[in-house]
């Protein structure tokens, strides 16, 4: 370790809290700058074992999901869909990695309200998607999709191909004049590269570390640098500030059990968007009786989660995919030609096995299941969800997480899925179930501290740096004012570094 150790007191310059994708990239990023870098982290590694594989360790057993409960607006616990330890949520991912939009830095109408401007344009941020590509392994193509924003680099490396029940499907969208284009996806597919093309990537760990998840692009390689050192089972409970409030003084920390605190020059907050607001929520004192940073009120608010459906369009042969996940579709990210109303995102899930179908439909028989299973195309239909205030974390009187989220922009949302279907009737696949997502999936959590330019309607400035506190940044999904219609994580990863090479940590 290369931090300082007094007993119960560890110092350091820098103390991120979480190691996922938002803190993990930001430690990558600082290494070899002279600082003294400590990554706090609440669980462990995830172990690599059989279960990793396994349909029914992972989505019946629900074996590396946390067993903590938040509460939901009307006070019924429920187990969200959070996996702690080293990498954060990433160990589960599905690795699709695109960029945004470019309209999506803009206001956007919806038809049920506006999705806001970001503080930053897309090309403020495009060299830095450029950069987390690169650190995560990014295969995809630019050539296809006329939604694709400008880039200043290629990909790193060519798309995942189809199998060829996907690449049929693709020839069919076409001849429909859809604009099918390859998942952009983090998987080491490469010539020599470690990924075995499994039927288990999606929603579940990689037992080869062959998907580029934080651990694996992020925190490993970060530790390989003599300043950064990583402290595991390290759990912050909350913040300590100095009487004026505008400085965080240390972190308590439970260790294994043991109280500790841990005292830097600067401190980041990384422990994804619901529980970085309610970490500043916990750490209000006399002086902030509302939390910490908190003088807009807006920590907390503004919580979204993206409006996600799961579609299987069943048809007359057999599926006999084994990585179905390398197909998407923008045509209807920007309006469906009848209007510019934005419906979002078409993009193929992992493919459904009766094992993770038997947790949705537990009346139905295995054998039923896995015939259904066994001749569908699953997809994951996905628009932007809106900013609502009412959406948002606070605490019970005992300090418990309540998450309170209502689904809006319903309208565009169910145009999506209704599009989609009408597709896949098309291409031959006439028997179509769908299902949104269930209020504990909360795996595109984003939005609680948004940031801005202005300390009245925002909670971090352009640079992630709290307006009220001078040595607290926040990095993690919580920045993102709006959440546009793509997958998060490289757009988390892309600030991370933004930040890295822009703020003064000093
Ligand atoms: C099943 C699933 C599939 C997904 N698929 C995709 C996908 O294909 N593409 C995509 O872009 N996104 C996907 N996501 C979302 C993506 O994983 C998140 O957007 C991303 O990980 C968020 O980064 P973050 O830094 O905000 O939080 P995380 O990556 O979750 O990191 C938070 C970290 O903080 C730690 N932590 C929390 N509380 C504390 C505490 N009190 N003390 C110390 N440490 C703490 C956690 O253990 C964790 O390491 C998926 C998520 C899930 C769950
Ligand atoms: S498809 Fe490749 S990256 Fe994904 S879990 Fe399987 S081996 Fe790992």
């Amino acid at each position: 370790m290369t931090s300082q150790t007094d007993g119960s007191i560890i110092t350091t310059d820098i103390a991120i809290i979480g190691s996922g994708m938002g803190g993990g990239t930001l430690a990558y990023a600082l290494r070899n700058r002279g600082a003294k870098v400590l990554i706090i982290e609440r669980g462990g590694y995830l172990p690599r074992e059989p279960e990793n594989w396994s349909p029914t360790a992972v989505f019946a057993d629900l074996r590396y999901k946390t067993t903590e409960e938040f509460l939901d607006g009307r006070g019924r616990p429920f187990r969200p869909g959070i996996f702690y330890g080293v990498g954060g949520n990433t160990k589960s991912y599905g690795a699709a990695l695109p960029r945004l939009r470019r309209q999506d830095f803009g206001v956007i109408e919806t038809g049920e309200g506006v999705s806001p401007a970001w503080p930053i344009t897309y090309e403020d941020l495009e060299p830095y998607y450029g950069q987390a590509e690169r650190m995560f392994a990014v295969h995809g193509s630019a050539d296809l999709d006329p939604t694709e924003p400008p880039r200043s680099t290629p990909y790193p490396f060519p798309p995942v191909a189809h199998e060829p029940v996907i690449a049929e499907l693709a020839d069919n969208l076409a001849g429909q004049g859809l604009h099918p284009y390859p998942m952009q996806l983090g998987i080491d597919i490469r010539e020599g590269g470690a990924c075995v093309r499994c039927a288990t990537c999606d929603g579940f760990p990689c037992q080869l570390l062959a998907k580029s998840d934080a651990e694996t692009c992020a925190v490993t390689p970060a530790l390989e640098s003599d300043d950064v050192s990583l402290m595991t089972n390290a759990r912050a409970l909350l913040l300590r500030t100095d009487p004026t409030g505008r400085r965080i003084t240390g972190i308590e920390i439970d260790h294994n059990g043991q109280r500790r605190v841990v005292v830097a020059k600067t401190y980041v907050l990384a422990t994804s968007a619901i529980n970085s607001a309610a970490m500043l929520l916990r750490s209000a004192t006399d002086r902030h009786p509302r939390g910490l940073a908190n003088s807009s009120g807006l920590v907390g608010r503004g919580l979204m989660k993206h409006q996600n459906t799961a579609l299987m369009a069943v048809g007359p042969k057999r599926n006999p995919v084994v990585f179905q996940k390398t197909l998407a579709m923008n045509d209807w990210y920007l309006g469906d030609g009848k209007s510019h109303l934005p419906l979002g995102n078409a993009q193929m899930l992992g493919k459904l096995q009766p094992g993770m179908l038997a947790m949705s439909v537990p009346f139905v028989p295995q054998r039923a299941l896995a015939e259904v299973a066994g001749r569908s195309i699953d997809w994951l239909a996905m628009s932007e969800d809106l900013p609502d205030p009412d959406n948002r974390v606070t605490l019970d009187a005992s300090g418990r997480i309540v998450m309170r989220w209502q689904p809006n922009n319903t309208i565009g949302h169910k145009k999506l899925v209704k599009a989609l279907s009408s597709a896949m009737r098309r291409a031959g696949y006439p028997l179509i179930q769908s299902r949104a997502f269930d209020y504990g999936m909360i795996a595109h959590q984003c939005g609680t501290l948004r940031f801005g330019d202005d300390p009245a309607t925002s909670v971090l400035d352009p640079l992630c740096r709290t307006h009220d506190v001078d040595n607290l940044y926040v990095m993690d999904a919580s920045f993102m004012p709006s959440s546009g219609a793509q997958n998060p994580a490289l757009t988390i990863a892309a600030q991370a570094l933004r930040v890295a090479e822009k703020a003064n940590f000093n």
